[in-house]
């Protein structure tokens, strides 16, 4: 059931990033796994680009330089050197990612450039101790046919991955350096793709080919997603950081839907008759009304010694609360407008009061001041007198967009599948050449090379997994379509399990515990070959397998073995499992009179109840049908 409206003009345009699972990072010999143990270091850093590079920068990035925000880093010797300091300039692009980077894009039918030479992307939110991020155009102009239609790949990139954010006060916010320089292939598809279905399933081949060159990461933060979504008489808007393939879809959906909502509060307003100087930028001190208020927001920002301010949104009455997505607002947007541009914690709008302590008699009193008729919405903001103004004045500028109808921005995506605004969309001179990384030469010797030696395509794994394995078509597909292929050969290699449940484990069962909330991606490789090395030695049944990994994923650093003893998995004797049997028929005599074999599933239902885990499915069947034949017979 889809939320939105059917509108045959919708673009989409993908970017995926991957890590790639290279010996070394990018531009230096430290590894591409993160650090294991706690930082050994920590530094507090305010970035400062040149005079030259500011000049570059386009107004986001610029305001966000002049927040005054200190950066703290976290490193250790594991997994940093002087390269992700800054104190050393980088080593030359790594050969191995820039060959992974061209088998990736020799399989997706793209002309590899002639030399690579890196860029500075300026990213001041400090996430680059450098104060931008290198990327590198590999190849252009691919095709990748999906469902028998040519999708255009517009450009095969290479780029240093980021910091990750540890934590965020209103003054420092705290990077994680470990991940900073691995590698990441970039693939951008050109803004052709017409419905969330079909983002999805592009994002899938092209994760099928980046898996084919089998140096890529896999698990959570190995793939980040980006969109950009337009709509007609909508704008353009990039969605960055969809983290999960499975919420893709929602994602444009949702996109869709909120551009959808905003053209008709547009419409509306201008029904309304709102005009832009209707809505003035006159805040009401109402801080003597709120001074004995319950709402906790207010009652922190009062005793910081702040102010509430009051501003009123002539006609602008329910549709502040319209919802554009779910949980979505067009409130919520203000909201994210006036942290963004003033650093406030949030707003309070009057489609959802009284709330949060805010009281029926108190919205009454706003109302009375602020002069306010009934088709008209306010907005309340509780902080120091300037930040307060600089918040009213953002949201003020938020409802002069509404009355145009979608404004062009960066959005980031929440695991929901929703979004909330980021910044402006950056202007385009967000890149300057990085002069420290000499170029690398793409020779036809190297081209040569790889092409002769291009990884399976996903149809001829299939076709090998099916021949090899004796897996069907489906079970085939699908772990050719999964991140645990290489995972399936290694333990169908060194175990006697049979591989048609070894691949049923590690696509069906595992997407299932994914979709009941079991964190399964965060087991190790080593821990699911510790599973299926159980069952090979007979220790654990394969009824057991489910169990055991929903509790590893649990219990990530716990050795499997303490799984099996706190499950209370243990395998029954031949005995024990006859006497178990025969307590069943003891109690069904009643039931196995009356429907005599046919009494045979429920029997095996009962007792599969009590021994799942402990015993082979197989084998209580063949017992139990034995003792049951010879029952009937009496
Ligand atoms: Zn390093």
């Amino acid at each position: 059931m889809s939320n939105y409206a059917e509108s045959p003009k919708v673009k989409v345009g993908l970017e995926i990033h991957r890590q790639l699972d290279t010996r070394h990072k990018l531009f230096c010999a430290c590894p591409t796994d993160l650090a294991e143990s706690d930082p050994e270091e920590k530094f507090l850093r305010r970035l400062r680009p040149t005079q030259s590079e500011l000049g570059q920068v386009d107004e986001a990035a610029l305001f966000e330089f002049h927040r005054e925000r200190s950066v703290m880093y976290e490193s250790d010797h594991q997994t940093t050197c002087l390269v992700e300091l800054d104190e050393e300039p980088p080593a030359r692009l790594n050969d191995e990612a820039v060959e992974v980077c061209l088998s990736a894009a020799l399989l997706m039918k793209a002309d590899p450039v002639d030399e690579i030479h890196a860029m500075r992307k300026i990213v001041i939110d400090g996430s680059n101790t450098t104060g931008f991020q290198r990327t590198c155009v590999v190849a252009l102009d691919g095709m990748l046919k999906v469902d028998g239609k040519n999708i255009p790949i517009q450009q095969i990139s290479l780029e240093e991955d980021a910091a990750r954010k540890t934590g965020q006060t209103r003054d420092v916010v705290g990077y994680r350096i470990d991940r900073l320089g691995i590698p990441l292939i970039e693939v951008t598809t050109a803004p052709v793709l017409e419905s969330p279905d079909e983002v999805e399933k592009v994002a899938l081949a092209i994760g099928t080919v980046l898996r084919a060159t089998r140096k890529v990461k896999r698990g959570i933060g190995s793939v980040r997603q980006d969109l950009n979504v337009s709509i007609p008489d909508g704008a353009l808007i990039e969605l960055k950081g969809v983290q999960e393939l499975e919420i893709l879809n929602k994602a444009v959906e949702f996109e869709i839907s909120r551009q959808q909502r905003l053209l008709e509060i547009r419409d509306e307003l201008r029904r309304r008759g709102v005009q832009p100087d209707i809505i003035e930028r006159k805040y009401t001190d109402l801080t003597d009304l709120f001074v004995k208020s319950k709402a906790k927001v207010l009652q922190g920002a009062l005793t910081r010694g702040g102010i509430v301010l009051g501003l009123k949104l002539p006609r602008f009455g329910g549709l502040v609360g319209k919802e554009l997505a779910p949980g979505l607002r067009l409130g919520t947007e203000m909201s994210s407008h006036a942290v963004f541009w003033a650093g406030v914690g949030g707003i309070f709008h009057s489609d959802e009061l009284p709330s949060y302590g805010i009281t029926e008699e108190e919205v009454r009193r706003t109302n009375e001041r602020l002069d306010t008729d009934p088709q008209d919405a306010f907005v309340l903001v509780a902080d120091e007198i300037s930040r307060a103004n600089e918040a009213l004045d953002a949201v003020v500028d938020r409802a002069i967009d509404a009355l145009k109808g979608v404004p062009e921005e960066t959005r980031t995506a929440m695991p929901d599948g929703t979004s909330r605004y980021m910044r402006p969309r950056p202007g385009a001179a967000r890149m300057y050449p990085e002069t420290d990384v000499p170029p690398t030469p793409v020779t036809d010797e190297l081209i040569r090379k790889l092409t002769a030696t291009l990884p399976e395509t996903a149809e001829a794994v299939s076709k090998r997994l099916m021949e090899k394995h004796g897996l069907n078509q489906k079970l085939a597909k699908q772990l050719v379509d999964s991140d645990y292929l290489e995972l399936f050969e290694q333990i169908t290699a060194t175990s006697k399990v049979q591989a048609s449940f070894v691949a049923t484990i590690l696509t069906e069962t595992c997407k299932s515990l994914q979709r009941e909330g079991v964190p399964i991606t965060s087991v190790s490789e080593s821990k699911v070959k510790a599973i299926f090395g159980l069952v090979d030695e007979g220790s654990v049944t394969k009824e057991a397998v489910a169990d055991l990994l929903k509790w590893q994923a649990r219990n990530l650093d716990s050795d499997t073995r303490e799984g099996v003893k706190e499950l209370g998995i243990k395998m029954l004797s031949e005995e024990e499992l006859e006497r178990v049997i025969e307590r069943h028929i003891e109690n069904n005599k009643k039931l196995i009179q009356e429907r005599g074999q046919s009494a045979f599933s429920s029997l095996m239902g009962s007792v599969m109840s009590e021994v799942r885990g402990s015993t082979d499915a197989q084998n209580v069947s063949e017992k139990l049908k034995q003792r049951l034949t010879q029952e009937v017979k009496g």
